[in-house]
């Protein structure tokens, strides 16, 4: 089985470090049926890695041209505009975000609150992240573990996207922060705002992004949380999170046999029809 697909795929409009074009090339020389980009969506601060407000409309209208064009060309792979949205961007944003892509991925990387000025992001600075816990969190990981469970799960739970985005982002500074991603308490935190998303949205992303970037071992989210997804009869797709066109099926295989062991008979791909997803069987 070879997945073919990726709905979570950035480009140099944020900060991928490859352009649509690339990306495109990429897709084609895998022999990819479908590709969906999904932009950090304009969020109102930290400007460093989303779009901006012209980049946005740039963007959108660069990929819907090129999607009429491969629509109408037969054989190409299909293609999607999709955003990946924070979920701290403006609810006003969130409304027209909605009606504008194919599809949204809700993902959470900020808190509310920024500390010396600055948006604090779990898989940003580190060192800030960590003075984010000392200061805010009473230098307790486990605790600002619980905030970002929690404001993840509110926000699937509300927006209701149509991917949940790597869900455990937040154990990416684990061992940097002394997190226990073992403990009872990290596990109830994670499980219960898992069941808060499976409220708002079907589909999991498994992510294999921070493999491509050699910080993690395995993808997003960990084994335990993939169980309690499957036994909520929870969908699943597959994506490289991919910034760099090198890496747009980054442990696609590996990632995949993972996901059969744990249980899923199937995982959801971008549709190459009329339909947003496809099956493919495991
Ligand atoms: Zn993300
Ligand atoms: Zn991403």
């Amino acid at each position: 089985m070879k997945f073919l697909s990726n709905a979570h795929t950035h480009t140099t409009y944020c900060d991928g470090r490859s352009t649509i074009t690339e990306q495109l090339r990429a897709a084609e020389r895998l022999g990819f049926v479908s590709l969906g980009f999904s932009g950090h969506a304009m969020q109102g601060f930290d400007w460093e890695y989303c779009m901006s407000v012209e980049g946005q409309a740039a963007y959108t209208a660069e990929l819907r041209a090129i999607q009429a064009e491969f629509a109408c060309r037969p054989g190409a792979l299909k293609l999607y505009v999709g955003l990946e949205q924070d979920a701290l961007v403006p609810a006003q944003e969130k409304a027209k975000n909605r009606t504008t892509f194919d599809y949204i991925i809700g993902s959470t990387h900020y808190f509310h609150e920024p500390l010396e000025g600055a948006y604090v992001a779990v898989d940003g600075s580190r060192e800030l992240l960590k003075r984010c816990v000392d200061q805010r969190f009473g230098g307790d990981p486990q605790a600002i573990a619980a905030a970002y469970y929690a404001l993840h799960g509110s926000a699937v739970e509300n927006d209701r996207p149509d991917i949940v985005g790597h869900f455990d982002l937040v154990r990416k500074y684990a061992a940097f922060l002394g997190l226990n991603t073992g403990s009872a308490a990290y596990r109830d935190a994670a499980l219960s705002a898992l069941e808060r998303a499976r409220r708002g949205c079907a589909v999991l992303e498994v992510n294999t992004g921070g493999i491509a970037r050699g910080y993690e071992a395995e993808a997003f989210p960990a084994p335990f949380l993939l169980a309690a997804w499957r036994d909520m009869d929870g969908e699943v797709t597959l994506t490289s999170d991919c910034h760099d066109a090198r890496y747009l099926d980054c442990a696609f295989d590996e990632t995949a046999a993972l996901l059969k062991a744990t249980g899923f008979r199937r995982l959801l791909r971008l549709g190459t029809g009329t339909q947003m997803w496809d099956e493919v069987t495991l």
